[in-house]
C-alpha cells in the first residue's frame, strides 16, 4: 500500500486499549473510532454511534501508542463504524507495520460484497487490502447466540488473508470472553461479552456512576 500522501489524515478516537487478549489471537490492541451509521438495537458501544468529535489523533501517533508493549502481535479495530474512517485507519495499519509486522482483525457493520461495490468513505480498499479477518454484518440482538467473535450469527468471518486461518482461533464459535479495564475515572469493557455481561457491567458501573457505553465514566464529569 502506497504511503497517504496530501494532507494528515487524524482519526476520531472512541477509545483504545494497548494489550488485550479478549479481541482475536495472541496480545493485540485494539482501536475503536467514534461514529457509526448504523443503529443497532442492543448495540454495547451506542455513545460511540454519534459522529461527534472525540479523540483526534494522527496514524502516526496511534501506530506508536497501539505497539507501545512489545507483546502485541496484532490490532483489532472496531466501534463505532471503522469503514466511515477507512484512510485514517489504513494508514495506522501501514505505520504500525513498520514497526511490527502486526495482524490486522476489522469490525464493520457494512457487507464485505457492499463495501467492494459501494466503498462509504475513502480508503476503504486500502483498509481492506491491510486486514486479514473481517467481521461484517451489523448486530441482531435476536441472532446473538453468545458464540464467537462476532455478536450475532448473521455476521460473517472473512478470512482475507491466510495469515489467522491457521492459528487455532475459532473466530465463529468459540467461547466468549471478555476484559473489564478501569484506568482513572473510566471502565473499559472489551471483547464480545458473553451473555449477561454487558447488563452486570452497566449494573455495577451505574451503582457506582451512571453512564453508558463500553467506555463508561466512573463519575459526573463528561469526556
Ligand atoms: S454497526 Fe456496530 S457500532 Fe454500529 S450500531 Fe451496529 S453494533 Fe453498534
Amino acid at each position: 500500500m502506497a504511503p497517504a500522501s496530501g494532507p494528515v489524515v487524524t482519526v476520531n478516537v472512541a477509545a483504545t486499549r494497548v494489550g488485550t487478549e479478549a479481541l482475536g489471537p495472541g496480545v493485540r490492541s485494539a482501536l475503536w473510532v467514534q461514529g457509526c451509521p448504523f443503529d443497532c438495537a442492543g448495540c454495547m458501544s451506542a455513545d460511540w454511534i454519534p459522529f461527534r468529535e472525540a479523540r483526534r489523533a494522527t496514524p502516526g501517533e496511534l501506530a506508536a501508542e497501539l505497539l507501545a508493549d512489545p507483546r502485541v502481535t496484532g490490532l483489532t479495530f472496531s466501534g463505532g463504524e471503522p469503514m466511515e474512517q477507512a484512510a485514517g485507519l489504513a494508514e495506522v495499519a501501514r505505520l504500525a507495520r513498520e514497526i511490527r509486522d502486526v495482524s490486522l482483525i476489522c469490525f464493520t457493520g457494512h457487507r464485505l460484497t457492499a463495501l467492494r461495490a459501494r466503498p462509504p468513505s475513502p480508503g476503504v480498499h486500502d483498509l481492506l487490502a491491510a486486514v486479514d479477518v473481517l467481521i461484517d454484518g451489523r448486530y441482531v440482538a435476536a441472532l446473538d447466540d453468545g458464540r464467537g467473535l462476532r455478536g450475532s450469527s448473521n455476521q460473517r468471518i472473512h478470512h482475507l488473508t491466510g495469515r489467522l486461518a491457521g492459528s487455532g482461533y475459532d473466530f465463529g464459535d468459540r467461547p466468549r470472553s471478555a476484559e473489564i479495564a478501569v484506568t482513572g475515572r473510566e471502565a473499559l469493557l472489551i471483547g464480545v461479552p458473553p451473555a449477561g455481561l454487558l447488563a452486570a457491567f452497566d449494573t455495577a458501573v451505574d451503582s457506582v456512576r451512571g453512564r453508558t457505553s463500553p467506555g463508561r465514566e466512573l463519575d459526573n464529569d463528561e469526556r
